[in-house]
């Protein structure tokens, strides 16, 4: 089963993504991750990523679609995959179509006012990638799974947010009738907790 997630920053991707992939048993591929694992290890890649992260822009199409079709070739993705922040515009899904048919794309919907609290309040585990919310985390600074330290991310912060919720309404948002058109769109609200859209989610699947 391919499947990608679709959704505005901060609409719960990453969250969802992380319980998708271990009901399923699909591979989680997150053009982010992957990008900031270029930055960490400051490859050329991560250099021009960085460039545009840092700013709230969208990495180039040659750079991003090349990544993903290397990563989708790889053999752990014979089985599916789910792609997390992939396509962002549609000029990336129609790449995409040419070397693979999506399933099934699920548009997590979250009214864009909630979104910038979602983000500037996300803290990863530094050690694990593990997402949190300070809403929920009650003070804690680090990772109930490995202990590790909670950061937050260098681009969530509300002068970038900014800049991404507009790139996601020109750039991204015309791929819900775009995957409307080819007859693959499944939308859930995502302005639910966690599990209730993760239910949701996989009752629309089947
Ligand atoms: P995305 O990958 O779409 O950018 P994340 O999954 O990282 O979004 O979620 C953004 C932030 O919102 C994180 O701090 C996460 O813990 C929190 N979050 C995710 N889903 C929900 C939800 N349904 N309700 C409340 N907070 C959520
Ligand atoms: P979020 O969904 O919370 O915005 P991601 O981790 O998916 O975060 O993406 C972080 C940044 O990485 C984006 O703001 C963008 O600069 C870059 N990026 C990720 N995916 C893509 C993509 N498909 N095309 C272009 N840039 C991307
Ligand atoms: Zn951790």
């Amino acid at each position: 089963m391919n499947v990608i997630l679709l959704g505005a920053p901060g609409a719960g991707k990453g969250t969802q993504a992380i319980r998708l992939a271990a009901k399923y048993s699909l591979p989680h591929i997150s053009t982010g991750d992957i990008f900031r694992a270029n930055i960490k290890g400051e490859t050329p890649i991560g250099k021009v990523a960085k460039s545009y992260i840092d700013k709230g822009q969208l990495v180039p199409d040659e750079v991003t679609v090349q990544i993903v079709k290397e990563r989708l070739a790889q053999d752990d993705c014979k089985v599916g995959y789910l792609l997390d922040g992939f396509p962002r515009t549609v000029s990336q899904a129609e790449a995409l179509a040419e070397f693979s048919k999506v399933d099934a794309v699920i548009n997590i919907d979250v009214p864009l006012t909630k979104l910038l609290r979602r983000i500037t309040g996300r803290r990863l585990c530094g050690k694990c990638g593990a997402s949190y919310h300070i809403d929920t985390l009650s003070g804690k600074t680090e990772c109930s799974k490995c202990g590790g330290e909670l950061i937050q991310r260098a681009d969530d912060n509300e002068a970038t947010v900014a800049n991404r919720l507009e790139v996601y309404e020109k750039q991204t948002a015309p791929l819900v009738e775009y995957y409307e058109n080819a007859g693959v769109l499944i939308t859930v609200d995502g302005d639910a907790d966690i599990e209730k859209v993760f239910t949701d989610i996989v009752a629309k699947l089947g």
